[in-house]
């Protein structure tokens, strides 16, 4: 049994055909997510011993928003320019493409607006 990915776009919310739109995550969110997480890590950590932490379950509501995965319609991308890891979304329509490891990021096109 195959399943195919039906890629819907976050902007417009009509679907990604091949060839028209990517997922895409934004590096610098990645980036500031990594920061903001070792932050909190710093701060609500209890190490009760070397290499053994621990949390209490109300720093849990404090865990910082990880970096969002999107979908978009190259001409519905509010940020063409941005930093950005992009998988055409073609490659990876069904679990056997996306599972062959075999994904290489796009580049993403600059739509003139
Ligand atoms: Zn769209």
């Amino acid at each position: 049994m195959t399943h195919e990915l039906l890629a819907i776009c976050d902007a417009c919310k009509r679907p990604v055909a091949d060839g028209e739109g990517t997922l895409w995550i934004d590096m610098t969110e990645v980036n500031e997510a990594t920061v903001n997480e070792r932050a909190w890590e710093q701060l609500e950590a209890e190490k009760l011993a070397p290499g053994v932490q621990s949390y209490s379950a109300e720093s849990l509501m404090s865990y910082p928003d990880p970096a969002r995965w999107r979908v978009h319609h190259a001409a519905c991308d509010p940020a063409p320019n941005a930093n950005a890891y992009a998988i055409e979304v073609h490659r990876c329509r069904t679990a056997g493409e996306s599972a062959g490891a075999r994904i290489t990021p796009a580049v993403r096109p600059h739509v003139s607006r």
